[in-house]
């Protein structure tokens, strides 16, 4: 969870741009006319992130017109970085707010976690700008939540995608191998609904799939061979010993709790006594 966000003002970048001798005076004055409206904008984009009702934002915000989102635009463009957010914004986790795996900084970029294109109004919000990798934001397509059953969670507000076990994997009892991505029991049907709007909106099944897929090309000859050794109950422990080693733990982390998807999987494995007792067989 980034808790540190909500320490920036939601209009550092605008105070620090009005604040900026020698910059374009159509600019200021685009700004500084809309600047109250965005503040006031910003408020209710708190409340409705804090309740997970975007669907709700567009009746209750201010209109921003095409000569101010020309401002706005070049506002990002220029001063997110200028203003220090940028900087911030990926100061707080080296992990993608879509697929959770870590990144390298270079592969980093910004999303507009509403979409600038229809929402102009949070073009610069430092809570509006989540850092996730480039493959993500390439899947991630501008959709903003027209019913309560579109929502995601947002990374800054909601603890969902945090927790141990948001997804699990179930093992199909088949040759070669096949297992499918579901949902933790624990979770509510509203919490199971985000989770899948946010599997869908940056297409992560394929991307686990993927990396279940040579997670288990590289384990399998050394599962195999343990089991024609030593058997299954062997394989059992040695699977739960493979789980607890590449478990993240929030507690080295502190603020983010990335996913796990090797956890997940190796866990589905273990947890399967199909996969332990017969798959080698
Ligand atoms: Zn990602």
């Amino acid at each position: 969870m980034f808790k540190n966000i909500h320490t920036l003002k939601p209009d550092t970048v605008i105070k620090f741009y009005l604040a900026k001798k020698g910059v374009s005076k159509k600019h200021k004055k685009n700004i500084n006319r809309i600047k109250l409206d965005l503040l006031n904008d910003t408020k209710i984009y708190n409340k409705l992130a804090s309740s997970g009702k975007f669907h709700e934002v567009s009746g209750k915000i201010s209109n921003v017109d095409e000569d101010s989102k020309k401002s706005l635009k070049k506002l990002y463009e220029t001063y997110v970085k200028e203003s220090g957010v940028k900087k911030f914004i990926f100061e707080q986790s080296l992990y993608c707010a879509g697929c959770q795996k870590g990144y390298a900084t270079d592969r980093a970029t910004k999303d507009h976690f509403l979409p600038s294109s229809t929402y102009p109004n949070f073009f610069v919000l430092p809570w509006n700008l989540v850092p996730i990798c480039g493959d993500c934001n390439r899947a991630k397509s501008d959709v903003s939540p027209k019913s309560s059953k579109e929502n995601l969670p947002h990374p800054y507000y909601n603890t969902l995608l945090f927790k141990k076990n948001w997804l699990k994997v179930v093992i199909k009892k088949a040759k070669p191998l096949k297992y499918e991505l579901t949902f933790d029991d624990a979770l509510k049907p509203s919490e199971k609904q985000m989770v899948e709007n946010h599997l869908i909106a940056y297409k992560l099944r394929d991307t686990f799939n993927r990396h279940m897929s040579v997670l288990f090309d590289e384990f399998d000859d050394g599962l195999r061979e343990r089991f024609v050794n030593n058997g299954s109950a062997n394989l059992k422990l040695f699977l739960d010993g493979e789980r607890q080693r590449v478990h993240v733990s929030p507690s080295k982390l502190k603020t983010y709790w990335p996913i796990n998807i090797e956890y997940v999987f190796i866990s589905g494995l273990h947890d399967s006594d199909w996969f332990c007792d017969n798959y080698y067989r």
